[in-house]
């Protein structure tokens, strides 16, 4: 089978809820993937950051086969022997209490969601079926009915309605909006520090600090969804640590915590907020797996031992300052924090996918985020000269196209 093939076959039998770039990948490595006929690109989407590790990583690999040898799931109507550690070193290098394990991120969203909820009843008191969850603008956190009903991208709402009740949307980053809309049954405030799929969108110095505060004063959860922005993605471990004394309640993470192998996410928070559930309130017939686990736990150690968040911060800055160097006429800003850096392109330029078309074609892959952003987000693993190669495609597409 040849290309064309594999993609007529997708479309025939598949569901069009993408629309991929046309290159069919059957293998990879590092920051390399290789196409059905042998092409090879260098990724620069790094699945939406689930692959900071680089795709294959030798030592996950190597942990989820020899877990996968001798136990898989178990549910969790029974213990298996690699929850306990895992839940343990998530919360320390998370520097929490507890955590509950999920797959997808909308997932642990969702887990979020419940838990703001439970805790606004049993600890906060506010009175049944008020809590209220301040949300921001152009979020982006999952697909499930609920989690929609709170986007304001249209497409993804559309057609999907009725939503749930019980959200309120603020301008992200406007702390007086964000002041305005708390009362006495706001129970959370759910905000990503750094917007991914919205675009790169880098709020103003100080904003997730004052956030903090207000939340405490106000005894609101922070919510941080760093399921992109986290585990090195933008040069610290999780991005709200980019600002002093903003620290969570609840932390989301997902994508790299699996390093690209398999979904794993989790809430992570303290035992006064997770110790809102009690058995039977919640669950999933594969969070929490032992596979899942094994293969989690090797992913953050390599995230660790690897420096992956510093790697991020310094190449990130080089890579900036390379970026500024190019000439095109298409440009509007370049903006970004570690190696999670967005091209925005002004309105003229045609839209971002075209960009994106010119770079496959030069071997490199990156995918618009809303139509006038290139997202540059590599794997962490990259070198300085793999860096150098991606930036002569970039500098040539954005010169000359
Ligand atoms: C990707 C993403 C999600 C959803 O994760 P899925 O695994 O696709 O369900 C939620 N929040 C943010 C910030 C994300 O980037």
């Amino acid at each position: 089978m040849q290309s064309k093939d594999y993609i007529n076959i997708e479309d025939s039998y598949g569901a069009h809820n993408y629309l991929p770039l046309d290159v069919v990948i059957s293998k990879a490595d590092g920051v390399w993937v290789e196409d059905v006929d042998g092409k090879k690109y260098m990724d620069f989407l790094s699945a939406y950051s689930a692959v900071n590790q680089g795709h294959c990583h030798p030592r996950i690999y190597k942990a989820m086969a020899e877990q996968a040898k001798k136990l898989t799931l178990t549910s969790r109507a029974f213990r298996n022997d690699q929850l306990g550690n895992f839940c343990k070193q998530v919360t320390e290098l998370c520097e929490m209490d507890m955590m509950l394990p999920m797959n997808s991120g909308a997932e642990a969203v969702e887990t979020a969601i419940k838990t703001a909820r439970k805790w606004g009843y049993k600890i906060k008191g506010v009175p049944k079926d008020k809590a209220e969850i301040i949300v921001c603008s152009n979020n982006f956190h999952g697909r499930t009915t609920t989690i929609v009903g709170f986007a304001t991208e249209d497409q993804y709402r559309d057609g999907f309605g009725p939503f749930a009740p019980g959200f309120v949307i603020i301008p992200y980053g406007d702390y007086d909006a964000l002041k305005a809309a708390v009362n006495e049954n706001t129970v959370a405030f759910m905000v990503e520090p750094i917007q991914g799929e919205g675009g790169i969108i880098i709020p103003s110095k100080g904003y997730l600090q004052k956030a903090r505060k207000l939340c405490t004063d106000n005894n609101v959860l922070l919510i941080a969804d760093e399921i992109q922005s986290g585990l090195g993605r933008t040069g610290k471990l999780f991005a709200y640590q980019h600002e002093e004394n903003a620290k969570p309640d609840m932390l989301i993470i997902g994508k790299a915590l699996s390093g690209g192998f398999y979904p794993v996410s989790a809430v992570v928070s303290s035992k006064e907020v997770l110790g809102v559930f009690n058995p039977g309130d919640h669950g999933s017939t594969f969070g929490g797996n032992p596979l899942a686990c094994a293969i989690a736990s090797e992913s953050l150690n390599v995230i660790v031992e690897e420096k992956l968040p510093q790697r991020s911060a310094e190449l990130g800055a080089y890579m900036m300052e390379l970026l500024h160097t190019i000439n095109s006429k298409h440009v509007k800003e370049y903006r970004g924090i570690g190696l999670f850096i967005g091209i925005e392109l002004k309105p003229e330029a045609g839209g971002a996918r075209r960009f994106c078309e010119a770079l496959q074609g030069d071997g490199l892959l990156c995918k618009e985020t809303h139509e006038h952003v290139i997202r540059l987000a590599p794997p962490l693993i990259i070198s300085r000269k793999d860096i150098d190669w991606a930036f002569s495609r970039i500098k040539k597409v954005l010169e000359t196209l």
